[in-house]
């Protein structure tokens, strides 16, 4: 069960801001926390709405919501990455609301629908956060994961990892209105601290990957917006769902997802030479992971890098999802030393590049990135998953007597 956790957690810079915003905002005090990471794939890209298997970890880059209850039937909420742009919606009328609002006040919405805000008339919400936001790490999930932790702890609920992740993607289909996959909110909530989650998009399973101690993550963002990739996003899906259907086409028994096809599979049946390619960087992907897990496990980080290499041509020839600025960026990251590989990480059509680089080195590729053109780039190692918090009753005080 996820337990909201009594640590104080004072030197927590994220916690003070999003305390200090909601006490300004609202001139009342937060006694409740959720916190949750965004994540950045490694390898398993595009393959989540075949029941394909994906590899990612959570960073240690979070997101903090702060929240406390009020008497009125509205959700408030106000973020430090959108000061200007503070919400108040009647419950009632959550469903009109566009842009950040409708992440937070999406799951404080179902999570009052599914009556788990019983004896709650209303929500005041803080947020901050040092996921970048847009760049492919998946900000919106830590959002919402963060949101659901700050409110099971603000109701006194308990729910198991699996529910909070539900609700959290529920927010996004249906407030959100994009259409993911489980992977997203299922690593902000159940990343594990050294290691890679491997999850199995088909019955949800998960397997924690630890990762060998002398390796680093560096994520580097092209700065190019990935506007395009909603709808790119669909057609893709449908060509998978086509290729499936191409697939099962005189079988006596219909696989239930192109993950399970064989490429033998893909090779022999009738269908689009666009979906063939479509259905072959799935089923080939699908196939890098589990060996990429092996490898890990094994220690062996040169063919992890060689099989991300690999995703990476995969989604620009197959899949057809990245831009020249991802392939500059992550031929850029491949020339660096100390990189074992480095591919496109994300929905792709901009956001960010991921690379596995050798710690000692993994600065010195942050400065070399940078010079190659990234807009941001830095270091990250696995991270633990969302926890919520209450905050201690003196925290306010102690920040008023250390600032005097
Ligand atoms: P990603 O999840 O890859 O960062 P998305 O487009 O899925 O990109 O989600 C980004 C959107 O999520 C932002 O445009 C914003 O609406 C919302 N969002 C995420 N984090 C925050 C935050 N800390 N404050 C306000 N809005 C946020
Ligand atoms: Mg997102």
């Amino acid at each position: 069960m996820v337990d909201p956790s009594l640590q104080p957690d004072a030197g927590d810079a994220l916690l003070a801001e999003a305390d200090s915003l909601h006490e300004a905002t609202f001139h009342a005090v937060a006694r409740h926390a959720g916190h949750a990471p965004g994540r950045v794939n490694l390898i398993g890209e595009h393959v989540d709405y075949c029941g394909g298997l994906v590899l990612p970890m959570a960073i240690d880059r979070r997101t903090v919501v702060v929240a406390a209850a009020c008497d009125q039937p509205v959700v408030c909420a106000v973020s430090d990455a959108a000061l200007d742009d503070a919400v108040t919606i009647a419950w009632g009328d959550v469903a009109t609301l566009k842009g950040w609002g409708a992440y937070v006040a999406g799951v404080a919405e179902i999570m009052r629908r599914e009556g788990m805000l019983a004896g709650i008339e209303g929500v005041t919400i803080a947020v901050a956060s040092d996921v970048p936001l847009g760049a492919g790490l998946s900000s919106s999930a830590s959002l919402e994961v963060a949101t659901v932790m700050a409110l099971i702890a603000l109701s006194e609920q308990q729910r198991s990892p699996e529910e909070v992740a539900r609700i959290a993607r529920r927010a996004e289909h249906e407030f959100a209105g994009v259409p993911c996959g489980i992977m997203d909110q299922t690593i902000s909530v159940m990343g594990v601290a050294g290691c890679a989650l491997l999850l199995d998009c088909l019955d949800g399973s998960t397997r924690p990957v630890p990762l060998p101690t002398d390796v680093a993550v560096v994520v580097a963002d092209t700065g190019v917006s990935h506007a395009l990739a909603t709808g790119e996003y669909a057609l893709r899906r449908a060509s998978c769902e086509r290729a499936l259907a191409a697939v099962n086409a005189g079988r006596t028994a219909p696989l239930a997802a192109l993950r399970q096809a064989t490429a033998a599979d893909v090779a022999g049946a009738s269908m689009d030479e666009v979906d063939r390619r479509r259905a072959r960087h799935v089923v080939e992907e699908c196939d890098r992971v589990a060996w990429f897990a092996a490898a890990m496990e094994a220690g062996d980080l040169s063919t992890c890098g060689i099989l991300m290499n690999r995703s990476h041509e995969s989604l620009r020839v197959l899949h057809e999802v990245s831009c020249p600025e991802l392939d500059r960026l992550a031929a850029a990251a491949r020339s660096c030393e100390g990189v074992f590989g480095a591919r496109m990480t994300g929905g792709g059509f901009g956001g960010s590049i991921v690379a596995l680089v050798a710690e000692a080195r993994a600065e010195a590729v942050v400065g070399e990135l940078i010079g190659a053109g990234a807009t941001r780039a830095f270091v990250t190692h696995a991270a633990a998953g969302a926890r919520s918090e209450r905050i201690r009753p003196d925290r306010a005080r102690r920040k008023d007597e250390s600032a005097s």
